[in-house]
């Protein structure tokens, strides 16, 4: 029998027309082939592991149902729920055809205690619940999820008191033990799914303090079932009932278009990867919008950068960049130098409109920012990742971990250098210390400007200044390096402590942002997308990187890369820089591109494919030569990174007209 299970359910929440796409093999999902990526990524199977370790040391009977069929599991479900008191894992559980494996079902008597575990940490002091009343829009989908399986449960099981929790990695605590993290660890099989390697060996102390602990939801539930319109003005229960006719006549539930399908893992960006198989995007555009092939190929009002009122224009049939008006952006200044975001957002429109792709350039504001600029300069990328389960005894869950860097410099001169880099592959050690460390050893030698791209570098420094602070761990240059952090960032506005750092870090998207604008680039700031439009665009660059200069004696100095000339040409067309890399994983099938979007749609702000290769290298087993493959490629990527920052900077020096160039 064919299920709507809750994670088609889940699906059928963020559009009801992908329960369609998603149950027919004909349509190319980028979700459901990046599966082992995405669990790297999220951190749930190691979460839920632990999880299951709270409950199995308990005196009450338990089974883990995991990796067994659905129909035996259900089965075996339903023997062992005819015991008086049990807790089963992986649980089987239907209702007509609807279908859930429960993660924990504690039964007692006649109660049952239904847990779902997430990844995800809650903080007690900001309730489930929004500013204005409702739920808050964060964790919908964690409770739809929820109150589908208690729907479920109650209807399977009607003489039962179902009492739903969600089981959640609790910030405010404590690791007690060094080395859980490496506990729990997951391999990928053949055919790219996930095999748990389950821990043998926790110890009392590693589970003395609970890192994960149950909120009850079932208030909540109580609130969705009752006032929640779900879709269209249905009710919870109306919503399943209608989705489940539809899944099991296998129609598709009509499309209705958004700002949702942006990033709708059903629209394929690189189709050359799905031969033979169809895009559900294309299909949905097609029938509401009726594009054409033609039409997919020009700009859509899904493209204009940071524009908010799509959900207003796209159901007024407003589907083109080109359709929009004035009007519809009010394009008015903010008061700042520059470009504000309205302005940058029509200047995008206004081009697709009239066909120029010509760059739009704020110079005498740029030259203005550029006058406060120091030589030399210090271009600086930071790899992070956070784990749910601590690597170290007094971390709390979800510390971050600063684990890679690279640096740059770009002399008054011109000169250039690849100037220095870290990077950690020791399985379980915190490297945080050691990497603010070394930042400092390669920043001191002058007094430079130092340049970021996002604010992400500046946000995690504080992070390990707190850290610092709050440690009862002998750091001999404690304050020099708590000196050396103040001083290169500035305070995060929530903090006691306020502070501007003499040296504080330019951030150079936000003068990309204020300044330069490039069609190229289809409205994203990405330095993923800006390097290579400027690439493109700027003679200097073309002239200079079209020659094997960079990694040589004579040239500029590279740690990772020989003889390179970055400016290669295929058929006529510039070589995206990026592309020209050895992927992070030659063994999977995704491209960055399709990783940032995987990864950016279920709102994991960090993700990225460093952070994935650094989970792959701490919670899966492999061999030295793997691992070194992965630090090899890391090291590429992250220089090149910083590299991009310096050409942008070239660049536009260039067009300025510096004297140095
Ligand atoms: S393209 Fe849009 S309407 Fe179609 S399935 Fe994706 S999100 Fe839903």
């Amino acid at each position: 029998m064919r299920y709507l299970t809750k994670s088609k359910f889940n699906l059928s929440i963020e559009c009801p027309t992908k329960l369609y796409y998603s149950s027919i093999i004909e349509y190319a999902s980028l979700k459901e082939s990046n599966e082992f990526l995405h669990a790297l990524a999220e951190g749930g199977y190691q979460v839920a592991e632990l999880a299951k370790c709270y409950y199995r040391d308990r005196d009450q009977d338990h089974d883990d149902l995991q990796g067994i069929d659905n129909e035996v599991a259900l089965i075996k479900t339903s023997e062992l729920l005819n015991k008086d008191s049990i807790i089963i894992f992986e649980a089987a559980i239907k209702y007509e055809n609807l279908f859930l494996r429960a993660d924990i079902l504690v039964k007692r008597h006649n109660s049952i205690k239904l847990i779902e575990i997430k990844s995800k940490s809650y903080d007690i002091s900001k309730p489930f619940i929004g500013k204005k009343g409702g739920i808050d829009s964060n964790w919908r989908p964690y409770l739809y999820d929820i109150a589908f399986q208690k729907y479920v449960l109650q209807k399977a099981l009607p003489d039962k008191n179902i009492a739903a929790y969600l089981m959640l990695v609790d910030k405010s605590v404590i690791c007690p033990t060094d080395g859980l993290n490496q506990k729990f660890k997951i391999n990928k099989t053949e055919s790219g799914g996930i095999k748990i390697i389950k821990s043998q060996n926790t110890t009392d102390e590693d589970l003395s303090v609970r890192l994960i602990k149950e909120f009850s939801v079932d208030d909540i539930i109580q609130k969705i079932f009752v006032d929640e319109k779900i879709y269209n003005g249905m009710s919870f229960d109306e919503f399943i009932k209608f989705i489940s006719s539809f899944f099991s006549e296998d129609q598709k539930i009509p499309p209705i278009l958004g700002s949702k399908c942006r990033d709708c893992e059903f629209k394929i960006v690189n189709e050359d990867q799905v031969i033979g198989l169809k895009s559900g995007f294309k299909e949905c555009w097609r029938e509401v919008a009726g594009f054409s092939e033609e039409d997919f190929k020009q700009p859509t009002v899904l493209d204009v950068w940071d524009l908010r009122s799509k959900d207003k224009l796209i159901p007024q049939g407003v589907y083109k960049m080109s359709q929009l008006t004035e009007e519809d952006i009010n394009p008015a200044p903010d008061g700042d130098t520059g470009f504000s975001r309205r302005e940058r957002q029509w200047i995008q429109i206004k081009k697709v409109k009239n066909n120029d792709d010509s760059v739009e350039m704020d110079k005498v504001g740029l030259q203005s920012e550029i006058n406060n600029w120091v030589f030399p300069f210090h271009f600086i990328d930071f790899e992070t990742t956070r784990v749910p389960i601590p690597f170290h005894k007094g971390h709390r869950p979800n510390h971050g971990i600063a684990f890679q860097f690279s640096h740059h410099i770009l002399y008054e001169n011109g000169v250039i250098e690849h100037a220095g880099q870290y990077i950690n592959s020791q399985i379980g050690y915190h490297p945080n210390i050691d990497f603010v460390r070394e930042l400092r050893k390669q920043l001191i030698v002058d007094n430079g400007t130092i340049f970021m791209y996002s604010n992400h570098e500046n946000a995690f420094l504080n992070e390990i200044c707190l850290e610092m602070l709050s440690s009862s761990e002998d750091i001999s240059d404690k304050s020099d390096l708590l000196n050396f952090i103040k001083s290169i960032t500035k305070s995060k506005n929530d903090s006691k402590e306020k502070w501007v750092g003499e040296r504080c870090m330019v951030d150079l998207l936000e003068v990309v942002k204020r300044y330069y604008y490039d069609p190229l680039t289809n409205g994203s700031n990405s330095i993923k997308k800006v390097f290579p439009a400027i690439l493109k665009r700027s003679e200097f660059l073309r002239k200079k990187y079209s020659r094997p200069i960079y990694g040589t004696v004579n040239g500029i100095k590279s740690l990772n890369f020989s003889n390179k000339a970055w400016l290669l040409e295929k058929d006529g067309i510039i070589v995206d820089p990026y592309s020209q890399l050895d992927p992070i994983f030659p063994d999977m099938n995704c491209s960055e591109d399709d990783l940032e979007r995987l990864l950016d749609a279920d709102q994991l702000k960090d993700g990225s494919g460093a952070m994935i290769a650094y989970a792959r290298m701490q919670f899966t087993e492999m061999c030295d030569i793997e691992r070194q493959a992965i630090v090899n490629a890391l090291l590429r990527y992250c220089e090149l990174d910083t590299l991009a920052m310096v050409m942008i900077v070239e660049a536009w020096l260039a067009i300025l007209k510096k004297p140095n160039n």
